[in-house]
């Protein structure tokens, strides 16, 4: 048995990839002109690539290999599966063990009633069948007008033609002519950018309140549910100011509409609790769930319903399910992940050890004067640029331009930092240890000087 190994040069991989690979969030011909680095394999927190160099994963792929690379038993829990029963739907009144067993775990973890999970293998799937399952609901309960779905400016939810819709990406918008019919968007809770002249905490009351002004707006009667991340990633690791959540749950539960916690970043430890929820103490009727779930070992998403909205939709056909819902592989390996993260108690020490470590050095990145605000929470953490701190000032490039030129320093320095804007982020696999966050938080000030460095050689330290 051998895996696809590498048989090429990398500039051969490289030219082979810019020919025939079309690749995700990116400018395809980039990549005729820059060949793609070709990670072949990785063990830990750290990735190899084609030329031998190890590199320090900060962003844990895609915020999702939460126990790290390189976990034998989940190569073993796939195996195990292909060999036993490596297909099966759940259609047509059929089940499986590994579905059944994932569902049941599933159930046990959320809190409070969300007792259900309706299986898919991505989050954007997931927020789809959210779509959905809220129409659906409320067309049953008699209330079928009720199909209006709130969701945030720079939310992420996916990117399918649904899910995107539930996002705030004005450039995904732009594209392919979405929201589709049905969707309203709010503003974010990011006060650094956001919050004017306001105080931190004035400022996340307001940005709650305008769900309220947009529920009356839209009329009570027409709204079936709120979606938002606990903690914005994609949109750049935006913690909400303390105001906000307790804010939000007050109108949910004052309109009685739908709450949806997109957790497909934030569950399964990322927070430094088993959801984000539970950090930002709300009760969310459906979570949506999908990359920590399997810690990206397999594609696998979901939707975990509370006891109510399944009770209402139990009584009606959903015509929604997806070939691969609740695929026997995926859930295996999901299983065998959480079986991982439980015993090796690796949230509750994300909570108690590695998570406050990670803050306090990740914190003591606000000394570089490049470094405006600092927001971690649990294992996700951002870091706001600007060229004055006071003023909260913007750079007088094009957004994005000077996080840039820092996460190509980053990349230089074998980091993977990601930036969003002019923000840098980080949500490293929550195994990683003391001695590797010292190598991060090392490798990004390093990253910051050299960039920063960079910035002023273009001649671009200057407020906008
Ligand atoms: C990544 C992400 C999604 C989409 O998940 P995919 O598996 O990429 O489809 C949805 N919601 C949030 C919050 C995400 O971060």
């Amino acid at each position: 048995m051998s895996a696809i190994t590498n048989h090429l040069p990398t500039s051969e991989l490289q030219a082979l990839d810019a020919a025939h690979h079309m690749h995700p969030f990116s400018t395809q011909n980039d990549f005729n002109t820059r060949g793609a680095r070709v990670i072949t394999s990785a063990r830990g927190c750290y990735l190899h690539d084609s030329d031998g160099v190890e590199i320090l994963d900060a962003m844990a792929g895609l915020w999702c290999v939460n126990i790290g690379y390189g976990r034998e038993e989940l190569a073993e829990a796939a195996a195990r599966q292909m060999r036993e029963l490596p297909y099966y739907n759940t259609f047509f009144m059929t089940t499986h063990v590994p579905v059944i067993a994932l569902a049941a775990k599933l159930a046990d973890l959320a809190p409070g009633d969300l007792n259900h999970v309706f299986f898919a293998s991505s989050g954007s799937e997931a927020n789809d069948t959210n779509i959905r399952m809220v129409r659906s609901y409320w067309a049953e309960k008699g209330q079928p007008e009720r199909d209006v779905i709130i969701g945030r400016w720079n939310g992420y939810h996916g990117s399918s033609m649904g899910s995107a819709s539930l996002g705030g990406m004005v450039g995904m918008h732009a594209q392919g002519g979405l929201p589709i019919p049905g969707i309203a968007h709010i503003g974010q809770p990011n006060w650094w950018a956001e919050g004017g002249e306001m105080t931190a905490e004035a400022f996340g009351l307001a940005r709650a309140q305008e769900l309220e002004a947009k529920i009356l707006e839209i009329g009570a009667d027409r709204v079936g549910a709120f979606i938002a991340e606990p903690v914005q990633g994609a949109g750049g690791v935006i913690v909400a100011p303390d105001s906000y959540w307790p804010e939000v749950q007050r109108i949910v539960d004052k309109y009685g509409i739908l709450l949806i916690a997109d957790e497909v970043i934030c569950g399964f430890g990322r927070t430094g609790h088993w959801f984000g929820s539970q950090a930002m103490n709300i009760r969310p009727h459906i979570m949506t769930i999908a990359k920590g779930l399997s810690s990206g070992y397999q594609p696998i998403g979901g939707s975990i319903v509370c006891d109510e909205v399944a009770a209402v939709l139990g009584a009606c056909e959903f015509n929604h399910g997806y070939t691969y819902s609740g695929h026997p592989v995926a859930c295996a390996v999901a299983l065998e992940n959480l079986r991982i993260l439980e015993e090796e108690q690796i949230v509750e020490r994300v909570h108690d050890v590695t998570g406050p470590y990670l803050k306090a050095q990740f914190e003591s990145l606000a000394d570089h004067p490049m470094v405006g605000e600092v927001k971690i929470v649990g294992m996700m953490g951002s870091l706001a640029l600007t060229p004055d701190k006071a003023s909260r000032a913007a750079f007088a490039a094009e957004t994005g331009t000077v996080g840039y030129m820092v996460r190509e320093r980053c990349f230089a320095n074998n980091l993977i930092m990601r930036h969003v804007g002019d923000r840098m982020i980080i949500s490293p696999p929550l195994v990683i240890s003391e001695s590797e966050i010292d190598l991060l938080i090392a490798r990004a000030r390093k990253s910051l000087d050299e960039g920063m460095a960079a910035v002023k050689a273009a001649g671009l330290w200057e407020a906008g």
